[in-house]
């Protein structure tokens, strides 16, 4: 990797799950009536030319949107809100295989036309198109492959959206050591969201 590449990649602060990790998850969900910060979460599937059919990724997206709300985002009082559910098609996007080294860069430009900027736009493509990455996250959007929706790479690249850079600490889901071990977000962090969803909002 040339050391452009490498500090595009830093900057952009992608390239976020560096094992794979399957250990089940051991959090106990928390929900909240009504959260006090809320933001819409778009789920876009990445469909491949002459495919349309979204059902190739078997997502219950609701269920999806409440794994995250009660895992991760209710007990710091901000709400995901299921928006829309939108395909694309795009070759260059559901096949990341092609565009080694250069994937975020091909996520930023491939979304431009297609991501909502009030909202978190969630991209889902199939895990066996990339090559050792479970996700990027950067300015509203998240890719997120499809074997890792259930994961904490779900949490991290919707933080990485919402103006998030990574830490060093343990435990931490915007660490990138031990995925399995990453449960919280810190006050900082929260805080760091809750002002981006406004801003966001506003515009
Ligand atoms: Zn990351």
């Amino acid at each position: 990797m040339k050391l452009i590449q490498i500090i595009t990649l830093l900057f952009l602060c992608t390239s976020c799950a560096i094992e794979d990790d399957y250990v089940p998850l051991n959090i106990e969900p928390i929900f909240v009536d009504n959260p006090e910060t809320t933001i819409k979460i778009d789920i876009i599937y990445v469909l491949p030319s002459g495919n349309n059919n979204k059902s190739m990724y078997h997502l219950n997206e609701n269920d999806f949107v409440d794994n995250l709300n009660g895992g991760f985002f209710h007990r710091y009082d901000i709400g995901l809100e299921l928006g829309q559910i939108r395909t694309i098609t795009n070759d260059e996007l559901y096949d990341l295989r092609d565009n080694r080294d250069a994937e975020t860069s091909t996520f930023l430009k491939e979304t431009q036309d297609s991501y909502k900027k009030d909202r978190v736009n969630v991209y889902i493509i199939k895990r066996a198109n990339t090559i050792a990455l479970a996700g990027i996250g950067n300015d509203k959007r998240a890719l997120i492959t499809d074997e890792f929706l259930y994961e904490t790479t779900a949490p991290h690249e919707i933080g990485h959206a919402l103006g998030l850079f990574h830490t060093a600490e343990e435990g931490n889901i915007m660490s990138q050591i031990n995925p399995h071990k990453r449960t919280f977000f810190s006050d900082t962090q929260v805080l760091k969201m809750k002002n981006h969803i406004h801003k966001t909002k506003e515009q």
